[in-house]
């Protein structure tokens, strides 16, 4: 049985040399830290934005 490769591809953008100063927080989820106003609650924990997304990993 052939299983399809899946290949995420997350689109690359240059981050700002000039860093702002940002309250980082630990996501619960991933473990990657990321500033305050990309922080959302998932059944109460801190998580970022990539991980409050629900999205379907059904393979
Ligand atoms: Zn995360």
């Amino acid at each position: 049985m052939v299983r399809p490769a899946f290949d995420i591809k997350k689109p690359s953008f240059k981050l700002p040399e000039r860093a702002k100063i940002f309250t980082r927080v630990i996501c619960g989820e991933c473990g990657d830290g990321a500033p305050e106003h990309k922080i959302r609650l998932k059944e109460g924990r801190k998580v970022c934005l990539d991980c409050a997304q629900e999205y379907p990993r059904g393979w």
